[in-house]
């Protein structure tokens, strides 16, 4: 038979991931490849969704989500960031923010419409615009010398914008170089939202994991920006329960009225015992996930510190589970022959970030590591990278 999958989709084979994951396995490597933490969300949380399911809350929820949940994500968002939304029409459950997103991109993108977005990009972004018949515009975020920290150049931005462009899409805190962008950094992207009158769509899944003092500010809440920006989370990264698949979408009424129209085609609905007990674990575990900042916080400076004294380049992470690692101080050039030979000369696992970039060129050098992962996971290996005296080839 020739090829049955659509011509547009044929450049997403197997990932690097699959094949990373593959390669720990077999070796029994550490793996700080794929970004799952090794602990449990919180005790209510899990405790919450087994007596729902016990209770027989086990068929199909209202196609937008359990009212629970929109009310609860509603008051969240008023409650952090002073953006009030109607849960009724503005708030929209999906099956994570994966769904979300391809839900946004299958509403929103019309064929031959151009998309941009920041490179090193989620992987789901160009698959989905790609579904949707769109073109992805990459604006390269670079790592700036003088604070260590991944931004972009707005003239670099602004000559990204062609009449095709339809929207932006904008994910902060941003995986995986663990920037949050600055207000000053928003109001960049805004004015060029308003300028050229796009659509936001903002991938918000580490709103809550920020370090130091970094604040997530949601873009939004920029002037002239609510009416004209689709926000997506999702419970996974917050309360480190990413199996779970529970998102939503925020929105002005005809944004999320879009994505739902497409979705109720996609999943329908999405876990409703899960839902339930998201809905509480978002009024009253305030304190787990600042507890939780905190400890991800201080796995970000153990594994920093750690990968400097092995000779990576570490650069500055504001928030996410993830560290950008330069190994070009190690005597390499390219991620991906690195990546490919730590598992069996190390022991260890790690994602090269060329797989992030359309330019891949940008981030041949680049190496990210996972953080989220128990303290001992982390110094082993440490241990087995510092031990490495690697011959890559
Ligand atoms: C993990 C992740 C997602 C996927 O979230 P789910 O809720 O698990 O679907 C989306 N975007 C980014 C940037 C992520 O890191």
């Amino acid at each position: 038979m020739d090829e049955p999958l659509i011509e547009r989709m044929r450049q997403y084979g197997e990932t690097i991931f699959a094949e990373m994951t593959r390669l720990a396995v077999e070796t029994e490597s550490v793996n700080l490849g794929q970004g799952f933490p090794d602990t449990d969300g919180p005790r209510s949380l899990l405790e919450g969704a087994s007596r729902n399911i016990l209770a027989g809350v086990n068929q199909y929820p209202p196609g937008p989500g359990r009212p629970e949940l929109r009310d609860a994500v509603s008051r969240y968002r008023a409650r952090h960031y002073g953006l009030e939304f109607d849960p009724e029409a503005e708030v929209y459950v999906t099956v994570g923010a994966t769904a979300g997103i391809a839900a946004s991109m299958l509403a929103l993108v019309e064929a031959g419409d151009e998309v941009i977005v920041f490179e090193p990009m989620y992987d789901s972004y160009a698959a989905t615009i790609s579904l949707a018949g769109g073109v992805r515009r990459p604006v390269t975020l670079r790592r700036e010398s003088l604070s260590g920290r991944f931004t972009f150049d707005p003239a670099e931005l602004r000559a990204a914008v062609t009449p095709r462009t339809r929207l932006i899409m904008v994910n902060s805190p941003h995986n995986p170089t663990g920037t949050v962008f600055t207000p000053a950094e928003l109001e960049e992207i805004a004015a060029v939202c308003r300028e050229n009158d796009l659509i936001a769509v903002t991938d918000e899944v580490y709103e809550f994991l920020t370090f130091d003092d970094r604040r997530h500010v949601p873009l939004a809440t920029l002037p002239g920006m609510r009416e004209r920006t689709l926000s997506i989370s999702s419970v996974g990264k917050t309360f480190a329960v990413t199996a779970w698949k529970t998102g939503w979408v925020t929105g002005p009424e005809p944004l999320v009225r879009a994505v739902r129209t497409v979705n109720q085609f996609l999943t329908f609905s999405a876990n409703g015992a899960l839902q339930l007990a998201i809905a509480d674990a978002l009024d009253n575990e305030g304190e787990w996930i600042e507890r939780q900042r905190l400890a991800l916080q201080g796995k970000r400076d153990r594994l920093a510190e750690g990968l400097t004294r092995a000779g990576f380049e570490v650069n500055v992470c504001e928030g996410t589970y993830f560290l950008m690692t330069d190994i070009r101080p190690l005597g390499y050039a390219d991620g991906v022959d690195v990546a490919r030979a730590l598992p069996r000369q190390a022991g260890v696992a790690a994602v090269p970030a060329k797989v992030f970039y359309d330019r891949q060129d940008e981030g041949r050098h680049l190496l990210r590591f996972a953080f989220c992962k128990k303290d001992e996971v982390l110094d082993e290996a440490v241990r087995r990278l510092a031990s490495w005296h690697g011959w890559v080839n």
